[in-house]
């Protein structure tokens, strides 16, 4: 099957064209500056369709698969998409001002231009749907939660979903076994704790502000501290702004991309040194913690840009972790690919695994997947 998979932000468009079969990735692209340049998502979609015309030689995408972020409490799974499903992902835009519009206006795009093909919106939040009750609830009264959602929902889940089996069968068990505690360490960056196969933890909350040290966001701070500066005269887009935004490595080391951090660190620079130790402190706590939640983890797991490349970041968290008997194979650390690969020491009393992630591909063959149970009623929007 051809997927079409997109990302569609306020102003890009991110996609893909994977054929799921061989999953061989045929088209790779980027359309933005929309609400600028270009217009609105349809005319991206018009933009998108003509690359497309060039670019697979008269193939034709059998599907689309959308990335959305928010899929509050309705989606455990990847939907095909009807216009209540599309109404429903727009109700939650409160939740994700920045992103579910943008889901909704790409899906919608996508109907006006091609009205027959399947679309299947697979959500960011889905994979934590297991929390149990008393990781997703804030010590918070009840009323918030009933009346505008306030929980903790999680957030990268579509690559949890597809590292977790992908760890298991590294390690030669089934994903219904695996229990371990995952970092996805992109320029968002979360920790999950996976039990039987199944989040039940996640560092992410309500929004994906909570937990570690990111690129340019704070991940936990004191909430009084946002108390202080709204009586400062903060106003909320200006709270918003600096811990979204200014805040994380950007604040500590002065940049937020972990290459040019790394570089600096090496030639002396103090700060980007403590930005590091800072980042690699809070993650260890973390799955020093998940450790524990998941009942003892079968594997500490590295995924996404840092987790995957970040050989020097991978060290400082893990050489925290001696307490629990972990211990890095340094030269293994060293190693370079796209294959799953272990970097603990034999002795190691758990294992410390790189797993590479492809979220794209996770969405295309959850497309895929959902597409063939509904051949019967795709035409349904
Ligand atoms: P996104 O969250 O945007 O999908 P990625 O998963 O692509 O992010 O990760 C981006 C991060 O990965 C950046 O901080 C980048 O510096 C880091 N990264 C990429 N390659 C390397 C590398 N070789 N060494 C260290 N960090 C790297």
């Amino acid at each position: 099957m051809l997927v079409l998979v997109i990302n569609s932000g306020s102003s890009s468009l991110k996609y893909q064209v994977r054929e799921t079969n061989t999953q061989e990735l045929l088209a790779k692209g980027i359309i933005d500056r929309i609400g600028d340049v270009v217009p609105d998502h349809a005319s991206a979609l018009e933009e998108l369709s003509s690359r497309l015309r060039d670019e697979l030689d008269g193939r034709t995408i059998d599907a689309v698969g959308h990335r959305v972020v928010h899929g509050g409490e309705r989606f455990s799974e990847p939907v095909l998409v009807n216009n209540e499903i599309v109404r429903s992902i727009e109700r939650l835009s409160p939740l994700a001002p920045l992103h579910n519009p943008a889901s909704a206006m790409g899906i919608r795009a996508v109907h006006d231009k091609w009205p027959k093909i399947p679309q299947v919106a697979v959500f960011d939040t889905a994979f934590h749907r297991t929390l149990p009750e008393h990781a997703w609830r804030y010590a918070l009264p009840d009323s918030l939660y009933r009346r505008h959602g306030i929980r903790r929902y999680g957030f990268h889940g579509t690559s949890y979903a597809y590292v977790a089996p992908a760890a298991a069968r590294f390690l030669g068990i089934e994903p219904a076994e695996f229990d371990g505690v995952i970092a996805h360490l992109g320029n968002g960056a979360s920790v999950a704790a996976i039990k039987g196969g199944r989040s039940i933890d996640t560092s992410m909350g309500f929004t994906p502000l909570e937990g570690l040290v990111m690129g340019t966001r704070s991940g936990d701070v004191d909430p009084s501290i946002l108390i202080f500066l709204a009586r400062q005269g903060y106003d909320a887009d200006a709270l918003d702004n600096l811990l979204n935004r200014e805040s994380g490595l950007r604040a500590l080391a002065g940049e937020s991309d972990m290459r040019g951090i790394e570089e600096a660190a090496d030639n002396g620079n103090e700060q980007a040194r403590l930005a590091l130790t800072v980042a690699a402190y809070r993650l260890a706590k973390y799955i020093g913690g998940y450790h524990v939640a998941v009942g003892g983890a079968q594997a500490v797991v590295f995924t996404a840009g840092i987790g995957e490349n970040g050989w020097s970041f991978r060290q400082l968290v893990v050489d925290q972790l001696g307490p629990l008997g972990i211990r890095l194979d340094t030269e293994a650390n060293l190693a370079t690919g796209k294959q799953a690969r272990r970097i603990s020491t034999p002795d190691s009393a758990i294992p410390v695994l790189v797993v590479p992630t492809d979220e794209e591909e996770a969405i295309a063959e959850a497309t895929a997947a959902v597409v063939e149970r509904h051949t019967e009623s795709a035409a349904t929007f």
